[in-house]
């Protein structure tokens, strides 16, 4: 170790969430929980949002797709919210209305917010939203629906 020590321990309190895998590695569910120092059910929500991964036995990760994936998250943060999406100030990353459940609180007339739980933190995120861009996501989402359950 070439760092001093301080050096070393913000290093690794900043690159957690940056932090690379060996891309010809395969690693288990646990081994990425513990690369990134993250809880089952945020690997399970990266999975939801594009994180590949191998169904084995036990399932499994291969270095260079989590490395792709938290490219292309972290490219993604810097872009602004798509029609649909709500940046997550806890996690610093952007939930999707069409992945995460969520709720809609009026208030007033015109103002409507709506609000989802962060699923890697469990903090509230939220946005305002038209009444018109919400007609859209619920129409978006039931075609969703009834495409995915065969009549
Ligand atoms: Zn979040």
């Amino acid at each position: 170790m070439t760092f001093s020590l301080i050096t070393a321990r913000s290093r690794r309190k900043r690159q957690k969430r940056g932090r690379l895998a060996r891309a010809n590695w395969l690693y288990t569910q646990q081994d990425v929980q513990a690369l990134y120092d993250v809880c089952r059910n945020t690997v399970l929500n990266w999975m939801k949002y594009g994180l590949k991964s191998i169904e084995a036995e036990r399932r499994l990760f291969l270095g260079s797709d989590l490395n792709a994936f938290h490219a292309e998250r972290k490219r993604n943060a810097k872009t602004p919210c798509g029609r649909f999406e709500i940046y997550c100030t806890a996690c610093k990353s952007k939930h999707s209305l069409l992945v995460e459940s969520f709720k809609v609180e009026t208030k007033g007339q015109f103002r409507t917010r709506v609000v989802l739980t962060c699923p890697e933190t469990g903090k509230k995120a939220s946005s305002f939203m038209r009444e018109s861009v919400l007609d859209e996501l619920r129409h978006t989402l039931e075609s969703k629906s009834s495409a995915e359950t065969p009549v």
